[in-house]
C-alpha cells in the first residue's frame, strides 16, 4: 500500500455512511490520476461484513476491536496511526462528519503531519494533491497544498455522488489488521435519539426553511403562511432552533436532519456548509437573501436578492393566486 490513496470508511451503528461512498469516488479519481492504488480503511467491531461493501477500492484493510465499536475519535485515530505508520500511504481522506469529526486532527498530531480540513474537492496538479477548501461558513474558498506525507485531508460531505463510489462486488483483497489500543479518556455513554417531531421533515415534498435573516420570532407567521399556501412544512437553520423559535425536530443540516424535498425554499439562510450538507440534494432550491454574495446562491436554482420580511407577503400572495387559478382551471 506504500504510495496509495487511502479513504477512512465511516460506519456508524453497524451501517456504512453515505459519505464513505462519496469519499471513495473522490479517492478513486485522484488515485487514478496519480496512477496509484486506492485502499479503504475500516475501523469498527465485527467489521468484516461491512468491509465487503467497499469494492470501489482496490483493497480494504479493516481493524476489528471492541474499543472501535462506537464513533469515538481517539481510539480511531490511534488505530489509524498504527496502520499508516506500517503501510505509509501517500494520503488519507477522512470524511468530515459529526461521526468522524476530530479524527483527522488527532491523527495529524500523532503522526506529526499537517491536516487539511473542510476540503470540498481534490485535484492533481503536477503530480501534487491540491485541495479546494471552504472557510468562514462557505464565504471563502482557498486552494491548499498539503506539505509532507502522508497528507491528511478532511473531506466535506457531497464531494462526489455516493453512487459513483459503490460497487457490486467486494474488493479483491480484504485484510484484517491487528492494533494495540489504550483505554480512551473519552467514552460514548449513550445515544439520545431525537424526539419524535410533530412533522417528519424527511417525508415532505415542500419545505420552507427559515434562517437568522428572518430577524425575529414575530415574523415566523409569514413563513408559516407561505408553507401553508404551498402545502409544505416549515424547517429551520440551527440559529433559529438554538433560539427556541422552532423545535429541534425542524433543524436541517449537519446536526439536524438530511432532507430531499422536491422544493426547498431557503429564506434568510446564508448557506453555511453545515446547513447545505442537509439539503443540497433537494429537487429545486429557491433562495431569498438580501446579500447577493451569500453562499446559498451557489447551490440555489433560483435566487431572489431581497429583504425576506418585505418579500414574503407578496410572494405568498402571488403563489396563492396562481394556485387558486390552477385549481379552478
Ligand atoms: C459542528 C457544527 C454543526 C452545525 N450544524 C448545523 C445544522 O445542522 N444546521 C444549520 O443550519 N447550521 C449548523 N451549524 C451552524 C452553521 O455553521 C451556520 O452558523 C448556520 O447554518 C447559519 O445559519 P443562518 O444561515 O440562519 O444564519 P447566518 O449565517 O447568520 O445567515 C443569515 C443570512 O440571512 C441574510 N439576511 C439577513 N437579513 C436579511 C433580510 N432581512 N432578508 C433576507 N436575508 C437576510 C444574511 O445575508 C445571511 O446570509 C453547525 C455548525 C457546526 C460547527
Amino acid at each position: 500500500m506504500t504510495g496509495s490513496i487511502c479513504v477512512l470508511a465511516e460506519q456508524w451503528r453497524g451501517h456504512m455512511s453515505e459519505v464513505t461512498y462519496e469519499t471513495l469516488a473522490l479517492g478513486r479519481e485522484v488515485a487514478d490520476q496519480l496512477g496509484i492504488p486506492l485502499t479503504a480503511i475500516l475501523t469498527g467491531s465485527n467489521a468484516r461484513e461491512l468491509a465487503r461493501t467497499l469494492g470501489a477500492a482496490d483493497s480494504v484493510l479493516y481493524v476489528d476491536h471492541p474499543l472501535l465499536a462506537e464513533p469515538v475519535p481517539q481510539p480511531c485515530a490511534q488505530a489509524l496511526a498504527q496502520v499508516m505508520a506500517d503501510r505509509r500511504p501517500r494520503a488519507l481522506l477522512v470524511p468530515l462528519t459529526n461521526v468522524s469529526l476530530g479524527v483527522s486532527t488527532l491523527l495529524s498530531i500523532r503522526l506529526g503531519v499537517a491536516a487539511v480540513n473542510f476540503c470540498k474537492d481534490l485535484t492533481v496538479v503536477d503530480g501534487q494533491l491540491r485541495a479546494l477548501c471552504v472557510m468562514y461558513g462557505g464565504k471563502i474558498e482557498v486552494t491548499v497544498e498539503a506539505g509532507g506525507e502522508p497528507a491528511i485531508l478532511g473531506i466535506w460531505p457531497g464531494a462526489r455522488p455516493a453512487d459513483k463510489g459503490r460497487a457490486s462486488r467486494p474488493a479483491s483483497t480484504i485484510e484484517q489488521i491487528t492494533v494495540a489500543l489504550e483505554e480512551p479518556r473519552v467514552r460514548l455513554k449513550k445515544y439520545i435519539d431525537p424526539e419524535a417531531g410533530d412533522v417528519d421533515l424527511s417525508r415532505q415534498d415542500v419545505l420552507v426553511a427559515v434562517g437568522r435573516g428572518i430577524q425575529s420570532r414575530d415574523n415566523l407567521g409569514l413563513v408559516e403562511e407561505l408553507a401553508k399556501t404551498l402545502g409544505g412544512a416549515v424547517a429551520g437553520s440551527r440559529p433559529v432552533i438554538d433560539q427556541g423559535w422552532l423545535p429541534l425536530s425542524r433543524q436541517v443540516g449537519k446536526s439536524g436532519l438530511t432532507v430531499r424535498p422536491k422544493l426547498y425554499i431557503a429564506l434568510g439562510i446564508s448557506g453555511a456548509p453545515e446547513h447545505v450538507e442537509g439539503m443540497k440534494d433537494s429537487g429545486l432550491i429557491v433562495a431569498v437573501n438580501s446579500d447577493p454574495r451569500a453562499p446559498i446562491f451557489n447551490i440555489a436554482h433560483y435566487g431572489i436578492v431581497a429583504d425576506v420580511v418585505e418579500t414574503l407577503p407578496s410572494l405568498t400572495a402571488a403563489i396563492g393566486a396562481k394556485r387558486s387559478v390552477s385549481h379552478h382551471a
